[in-house]
């Protein structure tokens, strides 16, 4: 498939529907990627129709990308705007689009990059890599809670993998992420709101019966919630698999002690 310049960036960017103008570098060394929508219309915020009379669009904005080449990412776009026709006092909608949320900095794909870094990982740490604030993985983790997953196009779940992330900041201790293996490639499933038992156990038996039953593997921390939550849902048909990083802590830890006893009875 031989694709056009545009597409093929468009595709690059993962951003269908996407016309790339311009890329640059600004003086930090970052990529500005000049862009615009090439859907035409939206969907009236007051009576639902779709419209598509233009109007003076609004501020551009930036929004932070999946890096290219190493470097930080920002597709830059300025958002249309319609005017509604049906309803009485002509309001006006700015353009929906999947990519990215209105009010947000980032686009949807980079943060489900976030979210892939998280895993074994702290917010802190995170934030530090990426150069973001605390308050923005903070967010991602937020807005990503309880969103739709479409289970038509999942195959099977061989593996299912689960992590919490410690919230210090928030009124929240921990959120979990969960995540599963398409393709030889590690996929984000949901972001649970805690690790309650009671909640993990809801999340694994919204899994359709179909991709329940395909099911081998879940791989957590060594949390006897999570245990217990998939023992339950899925019966003695799926194996617990001790996630390395705490089965790594926890040896390290008791070999730290006997370094300590042996420290002590050698003074001695
Ligand atoms: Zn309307």
């Amino acid at each position: 498939m031989i694709l056009q310049d545009n597409q093929v960036l468009s595709k690059l960017l993962g951003i269908p529907g996407l016309k790339i103008n311009f890329i640059s570098q600004d003086t930090n060394g970052d990529t500005i990627i000049r862009a615009t929508s090439t859907l035409h219309g939206t969907k009236c915020h007051v009576c639902g129709e779709h419209i598509c009379k233009p109007c003076a669009s609004g501020s551009p904005i930036k929004l932070r990308h999946m890096p290219i080449w190493g470097n930080k990412t920002y597709i830059r776009i300025t958002p249309l705007r319609y005017v509604c026709e049906h309803c009485a006092n002509k309001p006006t909608t700015t353009q929906v689009v999947d990519w990215y949320e209105q009010k947000c900095s980032c686009t949807k794909q980079y943060e489900k990059h976030i979210l892939l870094l998280l895993i074994n990982s702290t917010i802190q740490d995170v934030s530090i890599k990426e150069d973001i604030s605390y308050d923005v993985v903070e967010g991602i983790l937020e807005r990503n809670i309880s969103t739709q997953i479409t289970w038509e196009d999942i195959k099977e779940l061989k593996y299912l993998g689960i992590d919490e992330i410690s919230i210090k900041k928030g009124h929240k201790d921990f959120v979990v992420i969960v995540t599963t293996m398409i393709e030889g490639k590690l996929k984000i499933l949901a972001v649970l709101k805690n690790r309650e038992k009671a909640t993990v156990k809801k999340f694994f038996n919204k899994i359709p019966w179909r991709l329940r039953q395909t099911v081998q593997i879940v791989c957590s921390d060594l949390y006897i919630g999570f245990i217990n939550a998939a023992k339950e849902v899925f019966r003695k048909k799926v194996q617990v698999v001790a996630d390395r990083f705490h089965v790594a802590k926890l040896y390290r830890e008791k070999l730290e002690n006997v370094r300590k006893k042996e420290m002590r009875r050698l003074k001695k």
